[in-house]
């Protein structure tokens, strides 16, 4: 009997076979005219079938998707970009172990002790490749949070550049504010103080609660881990995780990232033993979420010795589908916008949601969940950008078009390519991604112009302002509302969909979409639903933002400011 994986290679070899026709399409087929919701329509009725059966990552439904949209790219004539001239980019999903020999050695005033990981000190995991990292500035930098309204900011008064940042309290400071969940996780912490430029993170050990005992919990890899686990590692020797290893990666995981540790209390008490506040009064303090004091440890060196053996215990393959569309500059071609969505999604219930099952005589109960709006608009949206490009006027440099697996589980097809994809990461000047464009947020009528923008002006204001200029020469302009990309988001959606697996890494980025509805990942997310118009302008806009960018005699530049569009600031930014 024929293996399941080998009858979705056989359908997608038997789509493939299908002879490209672009060659005697004439251009008039192309441009922005041709993004129509007819052919949207078509394509996302197949895509977000039944057929399909929720298109999870590893199963025939994604399988099937995969074909589909190849055929129709060997149709408009986009090059294959996958691997061996198709368009099918192999995503590996590695299980990893790890055996760690990582040790902290601290020394305050002259004395020294060293922690090996596991013992009062936990490295994560995916802890990268073998370094020493030594500082012998070392500051407590209290709870380490900015709180959005400006009430907390515990980096106001102290710059953590080039030094181990120590922070403490894992409940954070007394508050009013709402929302903060993010913002409290140890991720986010270290985010802050690496991103300003520290050198290490020292987090208070957080135990798991549910019983399980100590040490049994790997600690948050830090934000800016290569191999961003995309599930917590559990316990070493677990039995649940015996099949995946200590984490799961796509990406590289032998490179050097800084040291993120967690600590527990002998280890904080000989840490603070020099200075003239001690940890048992800052313990204290933290019980009752007070104000916390803010220091440089008088007398302490710091030295993380980061080394670890990697072993892959497992390895799951996927696809990416990508495909390309050449420039016609010969020298800026070799440079690339890139097109983004995913086209997985959640798969299908294994069990009814009814007790009892389906209710007797009536219609078998829905089992499926369709992804329609998830990502099949977006899904649809660039394959008639893909197209509008292919048969149309080509611009200056290169298109690339990614349909990224896995972004469900963890945005895995976005991260692969960002690492190992058929264009180096240099060579992309923008990324725009689409995830969610098919409804009106809420399901309310009145967002129907209105489409969400997120991430544009973060690291490249002049790419937020061509998508500003793009949107005022459509015939019918959007309402671009930045409310998503606020300063003060605590919801952080900048981080939660592919096109953060490429702004990581300095690209600039757009993230489209049109918010969360009642059908959201429920089996209810339906094709039916879905406002063709709202695709239509979407990727009517991304055509025109993405077209300007790719004839542009420069790269968009990178003045990498931040957020400041959001509830209140709007429109074009200046750009000095
Ligand atoms: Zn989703």
């Amino acid at each position: 009997m024929l293996c399941r994986r080998l009858t979705v290679v056989a359908l997608i070899l038997s789509a493939l076979s299908v002879s490209p026709l672009a060659q005697t399409s004439t251009p008039s087929k192309g441009g922005i005219n041709s993004i129509q919701q007819e052919p949207l329509k078509e394509w996302l009725t197949y895509i977000a079938s039944d057929e399909l059966q929720g298109r999870a990552t590893y199963t025939e439904g994604l399988g099937l998707a995969a074909g589909y949209i190849s055929s129709h790219l060997a149709q408009w004539g986009v090059k294959p970009a996958g691997d061996n001239g198709t368009y099918l980019q192999i995503v590996k999903v590695l299980g990893v172990r790890t055996n760690s020999r990582a040790a902290v050695t601290v020394e305050v005033n002259g004395q020294s002790r060293t922690f090996k990981d596991g013992e009062e000190i936990t490295f994560p995991r995916n802890m990268g490749g073998k370094q020493v990292v030594t500082g012998d500035q070392v500051q407590f930098v209290g709870y380490g949070m900015t709180l959005p309204s400006g009430t907390h900011d515990d980096y106001a008064k102290v710059d953590p550049k080039g030094k181990v940042v120590v922070w403490l309290g894992p409940q954070g400071p007394k508050t009013s504010e709402t929302g903060l969940f993010r913002l409290l996780s140890a991720n986010a912490r270290a985010r802050s103080a690496l991103d300003r430029g520290a050198i290490a993170v020292i987090a208070p050990y957080i135990a798991a609660g549910g019983g399980r005992g100590r040490g049994t919990t790997a600690p948050a890899p830090a934000a800016t881990a290569p191999a961003a686990a995309t599930a917590p590692a559990a316990g070493r020797g677990r039995g649940a995780a015996a099949d995946d290893g200590d984490f799961t990666t796509v990406q590289r995981f032998d490179q050097k990232v800084p040291p993120s540790v967690s600590a527990q209390d002998e280890f904080l008490e000989f840490l603070f033993s020099g200075s003239d506040i001690k940890y048992a009064d800052l313990k204290q303090k933290i019980a009752n979420q007070e104000p916390l004091p803010q220091f440089v440890l008088k007398g302490v060196k710091i030295t993380f010795n980061v080394e670890a053996d990697y072993t892959i215990v497992r390895t799951r393959l996927t696809h990416n589908v990508v495909g390309m569309v050449e420039g016609t500059d010969p020298k800026l071609k070799d440079t690339y916008v890139v097109y983004g969505a995913h086209y997985d999604h959640i798969g299908y219930r294994e069990s009814s949601m009814t007790p009892g099952g389906a209710p007797a005589g009536g219609a078998p109960e829905d089992l499926i969940n369709n992804g329609a709006d998830d990502d099949g608009s977006g899904t649809v949206a660039i394959m008639s950008i893909a197209r509008a490009f292919a048969l149309g006027p080509k611009p200056k440099r290169s298109l690339l078009f990614v349909w990224h697996a896995g972004e469900e589980s963890g945005l895995l097809g976005s991260r692969y390519n960002a690492d190992y994809g058929p264009v180096p990461i240099e060579k992309m000047v923008a990324q725009l991604n689409m995830d969610m464009v098919g409804r009106n947020r809420n399901d309310d009528p009145k967002q129907a112009d209105t489409v969400l923008v997120v991430g544009s002006d973060r690291i490249s204001t002049e790419l937020h302002n061509i998508n500003e200029d793009a949107n005022t020469a459509l015939p019918k302009p959007m309402t671009l509302d930045y409310e998503m990309n606020d300063p003060a988001d605590t919801e952080s959606i900048y981080t939660r969909s592919d096109h953060y697996s490429y702004a990581s890494k300095g690209v600039p980025i757009i993230f489209y979409f049109t918010g969360l509805h009642p059908d959201y990942h429920r089996v209810s997310d339906h094709v039916d639903k879905i406002i063709f118009d709202k695709i239509q302008r979407v990727a009517q806009l991304a055509y025109e933002t993405g077209r300007r960018v790719a004839n542009l005699d420069h790269a968009p530049v990178k003045d990498n400011k931040g957020p400041r569009v959001g509830k209140t600031v709007k429109g074009k930014l200046r750009t000095e």
